[in-house]
């Protein structure tokens, strides 16, 4: 059988191993998709493992995506881009490392929310690897300005220089956001996944029209979504996403496309 897994720290709340199995499901396939814990100073040897062991394929997942683009043999155009991945497979060429998250964020939400992202003011509070899959996939769709803030104002100003001559783009520290007419705003951040705080000083932003959209999904969106909702926001988690980034990678490792809508439904309503 297959093998395949989703590597991070933490772990243990993914869902991937149950979207995957739905997915081989609906074409009849029998794969095998773990759930594996990687020690946070241990990600390249548990990938050298597992691929050593004949697995065919890993998604990865914080904190470890820049990790697992530095470790490729064979870097895609949307890893390079990125300087992140999250996707990895095995074979003739060595370790090839891609990148879906963006393609997936963009397919949750013009495909799934009917968002539109061309003309757009966004907000992107967040600057690790997540946010750096997505920028150049949101930044082809051509919205109107692109706003990164992160509590390491540093890690942010770095990103928009990397991604200036893709559109406009700029960044700055958490408690600094400009005070725009924002359309979508992304919480890329893993503050929640770890339990922490995210600490915006001013979150004026999350008004009535404004698309509130965390990466994160289940317990670990609510606090986010909660604070959007009762500003007035339409309030998203990344559950689209998490289910169009998995279809992505699922097409990359064994050549179709899964259907997603139902399995979306079905993990909502708490079935896979
Ligand atoms: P990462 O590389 O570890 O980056 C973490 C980011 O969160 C950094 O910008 C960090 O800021 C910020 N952060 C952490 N704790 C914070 C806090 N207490 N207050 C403010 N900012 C804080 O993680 P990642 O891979 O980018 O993942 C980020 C989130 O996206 C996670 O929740 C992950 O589950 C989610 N995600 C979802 C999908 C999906 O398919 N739905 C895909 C990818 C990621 P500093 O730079 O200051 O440390």
């Amino acid at each position: 059988m297959d093998r395949y897994a989703v590597i991070g720290n933490p772990v243990a709340h993914s869902l991937s191993p149950a979207i995957h199995a739905r997915f081989a499901a609906q074409f009849g396939e029998r794969i095998e998709y773990l759930a594996l814990l990687a020690p946070l100073d241990g990600f390249r040897a548990a990938v050298e493992r597992f691929f050593a062991e004949g697995a065919r394929g890993a998604n990865v997942t914080l904190p470890f995506k820049e990790q697992a683009y530095e470790l490729a043999d064979a870097p895609s155009q949307r890893a390079r881009e990125a300087g992140a991945a999250n996707f990895l497979s095995h074979g003739e060429r060595g370790i090839v490392a891609d990148n879906t998250d963006g393609a997936g964020l963009v397919a949750d939400l013009r495909g799934n929310l009917g968002v539109r992202i061309a003309g757009a003011t966004i907000l992107m509070i967040g600057a690790g690897g997540a946010a750096r899959g997505v920028l150049a996939p949101l930044l082809e769709q051509s919205p109107a300005r692109l706003v990164i803030a992160n509590r390491t104002e540093e890690r942010a100003r770095a990103l928009a220089a990397r991604f200036a001559s893709r559109g406009k783009i700029e960044a700055c520290a958490l408690e600094r956001i400009p005070r725009l007419d924002f359309d979508l705003v992304v919480n890329a951040t893993s503050a929640s996944t770890l339990g922490e705080p995210l600490a915006l000083a001013d979150d004026s932003m999350l008004r009535p029209g404004v698309v509130a959209y965390d990466m994160a999904y289940g317990a670990a969106a609510r606090p986010f979504l909660q604070r959007a909702h009762a500003r007035g926001a339409r309030a998203c988690d990344g559950l689209g996403m998490l289910v169009e980034q998995a279809a992505e990678s699922y097409r990359l490792w064994r050549g179709r496309r899964p259907a997603t809508r139902e399995v979306i439904a079905e993990l909502r309503a708490g079935r896979a």
